[in-house]
């Protein structure tokens, strides 16, 4: 199509089309000259792309590209009339790709369903009724002598004035779409949305004002005025409060309120399958029409649930971490729950983190945003102190439940049998004499980590990764827990063929079955991967303890993850060791959060608490202010550690991954990612990055591959991604990176 002489040329199409490429790409209009006006942004098309053809979505209308005329193509049609991504969502997908340096195309489309990015229409929500209008009211019946289909249409609107839906107008025999079209081209008909869900609610019967609701105690007012008081406006508030001080009670008096107003919530969550009483409590406490999306949903049910947040008629949208990216049709807060937790950024694909993108896109709707947890994540605290975020605070646990105290156990010297002290199973026991349950946590499921021989020192490892096989007794096999490789116990070692092979160090497993030996009149039940793999297992386990059936619950940190346990007056952590000693510069503040969400699970009735927290290093430096200062005090002491070694949140960190089945394949691709940092930063004086490796990752191996990376790290934000747009173009070009699987991780959370 060669437009006229003086003619302006006409406007192109910046599509996302899905790819790994990091860019959008533009488009000629569709050729049909039937086809509607220049699509909208946020209207997916379906666009030739490569040989085949792919589902985009427009981004924007431009005049310009560097594109050669003669290379760009028309789309081939636009697949929805009017735009399906409104223009705030779609500013803060572009926002999210842009950050995070992932491609756009993938970030955009995979915001949708399967079913909008294969290209299928978008349900209706099903409140879209059809009616007469006054034309079709005094519609002559005899024009539509000849058009069957339309009279029967017509005859059916008019016995309800209320209008009908679409599944009422499905049971009408023939191609009543058709019809309706034409009748509605000729103004005889139209839609309309009927009102439901929030625009029904009054705001008398969703403030939380009825008699059920407990009313808030002196601090829990003061957090739901502050953050009430900020509606309509962006503040981020940290809500700090220790576990059982009723943070549950200030999120949903905030979200009554907005909903009341006409608004709709977005709660976000780390696991549903963990906490479902979170959702539970929502939906009992709040009568409203809830969204609840997460991985377990099937395709239909995830894009009803992302329909009805997107049009409005869901009030509360409560969702994992990707549930940050459905559109919502009347933004007035947004909740993150346990804010602290590791689930909130995304290990793979796209890296990016919910948490960190919530608070952006309550920025760009201009609502506030409400971080909780017992245990902020130091960027919180860190941002508390600042300024940026204010901080609001549960001291007290709700109800008058009691404090636990805390102990650390030091196991020098002690006698220690299955990873349990002499004081720590006296403890046990004394406990299950009165009647009352305990709660041990072990940071490693299966039976032993370690099978080694006593004859020569040789371990099982496994023969893809830098890692030891996992010993499972139950099933008499060794499982690898980063490649899930598998493999029978040899009878006797490979090496020198002795039979003495030795489990060492201790699983979830193994402290069952010795405390099945010293207990064998208790009920110890377990909590972990693998015994919660089947469908309603987690929730037999918690029923049992809840019915006061289990003495003991061994587990893992699944158990940290916000269930309450009222009875239960004992937590033994088996091991703090692993946290104070981890590879990651996080592993110590992950240890403390671990530990104070362990601890909260106890005495949250009306009785008191005990925690022992078995280690051989008392005198850690971190764990003694944690243990008698409290976990604030631990925050402040681990953030000026990380002051001083200038690491997040005091300076900025953008990691490249590497692999190849080849080591010296990843590292040179490194190299070269390195030189070229380099030569970037020697160019430009304003650019203070430090480019640092590359090194082997911690975890060398894994899974047959062979991972390197390398770190970028700056004291500020804006050079480092001055830096990363313009090096990620180039290492896309990069001959050495051909064959090297790598990805960028901006603010990693582990550097595994
Ligand atoms: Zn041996
Ligand atoms: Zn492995």
């Amino acid at each position: 199509m060669i437009p006229p002489p003086g003619a302006s040329p006409p406007r192109l199409l910046r599509i996302a089309v899905p790819s790994p490429l990091r860019r959008a790409f533009d488009y000629l209009p569709a050729e049909d000259p039937r086809a509607p006006a220049l699509p909208l942004p946020g209207t997916r098309v379906r666009v030739p792309f490569g040989r085949g053809s792919r589902v985009g979505v427009v981004l924007e209308q431009v005049d310009h590209t560097d594109v050669p005329r003669q290379r760009l193509k028309p789309i081939t049609s636009a697949i929805d009339e009017t735009p399906i991504l409104d223009t705030h969502t779609l500013s803060f997908l572009r926002w999210a790709s842009d950050y995070f340096h992932h491609p756009v195309g993938e970030v955009v489309l995979g915001a949708l369903p399967a079913a909008l990015r294969a290209g299928k229409p978008l349900p209706a929500s099903g409140e879209t009724r059809w009616r007469l209008t006054p034309a079709g009211q005094r519609l002559d019946g005899e024009r539509l002598r000849r058009a069957p289909r339309q009279a029967a249409v017509r005859e059916l609107l008019a016995g309800q004035p209320g209008g009908v839906t679409r599944s009422e107008l499905a049971d009408l025999e023939g191609d009543w779409r058709g019809a309706v079209a034409k009748m509605a081209a000729r103004g005889w008909v139209e839609a309309f949305e009927e009102s439901v869900g929030v625009q029904k609610f009054a705001p008398d019967e969703s403030l939380g004002v009825q008699k059920s609701w407990p009313a808030p105690n002196e601090e829990q007012q003061e957090a739901i005025d502050a953050v009430w008081g900020a509606r309509g406006e962006f503040r981020s508030f940290v809500l700090d409060g220790v576990t059982g001080s009723g943070k549950t009670e200030v999120y949903l008096s905030v979200i009554a309120r907005t909903v009341a107003e006409g608004r709709q919530a977005m709660v976000l969550i780390p696991e549903i399958g963990l906490t479902p009483q979170i959702v539970a409590r929502l939906r009992e406490r709040l009568s409203l029409p809830m969204a609840v999306l997460h991985s377990g949903l099937s395709d239909g049910e995830r894009l009803r649930a992302w329909a009805a947040a997107r049009d409005g008629s869901a009030a509360v949208v409560v969702g994992t971490r990707s549930a940050v990216f459905t559109p919502l049709a009347r933004p007035g807060l947004f909740v993150i729950d346990e804010e602290h937790d590791g689930s909130f950024k995304q290990q793979d694909g796209f890296r990016y983190s919910a948490r960190d993108l919530a608070i952006v896109r309550a920025r760009q709707c201009g609502v506030p945003v409400l971080l909780g947890s017992a245990t902020p994540s130091l960027e919180s605290l860190n941002n508390i102190a600042g300024g940026r975020h204010e901080g609001l605070r549960l001291s007290r646990r709700a109800e008058g439940a009691l404090v636990p105290t805390v102990e650390v156990l030091d196991l020098r010297g002690q006698p220690f049998e299955e990873g349990i002290s002499q004081k720590l199973a006296n403890a046990i026991e004394h406990c299950l004499g009165e009647g009352e349950q305990v709660l041990l946590f072990v940071n490693r499921r299966g039976y032993a980590p370690i099978l080694i021989c006593h004859a020569c020192g040789w371990q099982a490892d496994c023969a893809r990764c830098d890692a030891h096989m996992v010993y499972h007794r139950a099933s008499g096999r060794l499982r690898c827990h980063h490649c899930a490789a598998e493999r029978g116990v040899p009878d006797a070692c490979p090496e020198c063929a002795d039979p003495d092979l030795r489990a060492l160090g201790l699983g979830t497993q193994r402290v069952v079955d010795a405390l099945r030996e010293r207990f064998p009149d208790a009920r110890i039940d377990r909590v972990d991967r693998d015994s919660t793999r089947r469908k309603g297992a987690l929730q037999g386990v918690l029923d049992a303890i809840h019915a006061g059936e289990t003495n003991i619950l061994v587990g893992t940190q699944m158990l940290a993850k916000g269930h309450h346990f009222p009875n239960v007056t004992l937590v033994g952590i088996l091991d703090a060791d692993g946290g104070l000693f981890g590879a990651d510069f996080r592993a110590a503040e992950r240890m403390a959060q671990l530990l104070v969400q362990v601890a909260g699970r106890a005495g949250r009735g009306q009785r008191p608490g005990r925690v022992l927290i078995q280690t051989h290093h008392p005198d850690h430096p971190l764990l003694r202010v944690l243990v008698r200062e409290g976990y604030r005090h631990f925050g402040e002491a681990a953030l000026s550690e990380r002051r001083q070694a200038a690491l997040p949140p005091f300076s900025c960190l953008a990691l490249l991954r590497a692999e190849a089945p080849q080591r010296e394949r990843a590292m040179a691709f490194l190299e070269d990612a390195r030189a070229r940092a380099q030569q970037f930063v020697d160019t430009h004086e304003s650019v203070h990055v430090q480019a640092l490796g590359p090194v082997p990752a911690p975890m060398e191996r894994r899974a047959g591959r062979f991972r390197g990376q390398l770190l970028l790290q700056s004291d500020e934000r804006a050079p480092l991604h001055g830096l990363l747009s313009p090096w990620l173009e180039e290492l896309e070009t990069l001959k050495s990176g051909r064959r090297v699987r790598w990805s960028l991780d901006v603010d990693p959370q582990e550097m595994l």
